[in-house]
């Protein structure tokens, strides 16, 4: 049985999809929660925040919202200490935020190219590099980046997101071998295609298309990926760290 009792997870991007999912998820394992979004003044984004909040409070365990754009630096610092100061210490931290800027590369231009990686790649080396020190500290740690199976396998009008995905799965091998004695595990989970905001503007031909392409003819829910996160975040996965698991209906096969 996986037990969160006890643990605080940071999620970024933890109001809207998949994120939102992982909080979830948490919270009914026990543990308490922290979500960061990029803006949480922005009308829209508060609602869902706070809808998120008010849910995981049902369950009896703590949320708190945090604002923080992860591909700032200091504000990635910022949001880490705001936690620690909040609950006293951090265990779990999911790498989730993500954002495309698809196109093909011959119309690619070089800002649609920097935002993906300053989000999706540096985005991850931040808030990885303000936990270290703190979860090195109490010698324990669970990261968890997400990747994206077409980090793996590339997709045509993706060329800057997969190659910010790939960089995730690169940089969670690296940190894994570098933090494994400390008692700090890194996995990835690449998700296949997933019901989500970031799915919902493809137009139904590409929908089927993809659709066809999966051996389970079928997108994957936010829970699935949740499901995976949970068992990195226990403890039930202690002996597993610099691993990427494919949660995508069977799409890659390695
Ligand atoms: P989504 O519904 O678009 O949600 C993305 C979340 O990231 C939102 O909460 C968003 O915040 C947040 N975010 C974006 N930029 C940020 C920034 N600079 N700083 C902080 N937060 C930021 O996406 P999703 O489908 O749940 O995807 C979640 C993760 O899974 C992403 O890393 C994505 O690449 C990956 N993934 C998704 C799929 C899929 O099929 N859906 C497949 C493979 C991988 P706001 O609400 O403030 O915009």
């Amino acid at each position: 049985m996986i037990d969160l009792k006890g643990r605080v997870a940071l999620i970024t991007g933890g109001s809207r999809g998949i994120g939102k999912s992982i909080a979830i998820k948490f919270a009914s394992l026990g543990a308490d929660i922290a979500i960061a979004d990029i803006a949480t003044n922005h009308t829209s984004i508060e609602e869902s925040a706070l809808e998120v909040k008010k849910e995981i409070e049902s369950m009896g365990v703590k949320c708190f919202i945090v604002e923080c754009d992860v591909s700032n630096f200091e504000d990635s610092q910022n949001m880490v200490k705001e936690v620690i100061n909040q609950y006293g210490k951090l265990d779990i931290l999911v790498n989730n935020a993500g954002i495309t800027r698809d196109t093909l590369l011959m119309k690619m231009k070089e800002e649609d190219f920097d935002k993906v990686i300053a989000v999706n790649l540096k985005g991850v080396f931040n808030c990885t590099k303000a936990v270290t020190r703190p979860m090195m500290k109490q010698k324990y740690g669970k990261i968890i980046n997400m990747a994206s199976v077409v980090g793996i396998m590339g997709n045509a009008g993706q060329a800057n997101y997969c190659a910010s995905k790939a960089g995730v799965i690169g940089f969670t091998k690296s940190t894994a071998r570098e933090l494994a004695s400390r008692n700090i595990t890194i996995n990835a989970i690449a998700p296949g295609f997933i019901e989500s905001d970031m799915t919902k503007v493809l137009k139904d031909e590409v929908r089927a298309s993809y659709e066809s392409g999966i051996p389970m003819k079928k997108m994957g829910q936010t829970e699935d990926i949740a499901n995976v996160a949970a068992f990195l975040a226990s403890d039930m996965s202690s002996y597993v760290t610099g691993q990427t698991i494919n949660v995508d209906g069977g799409m890659v096969m390695q």
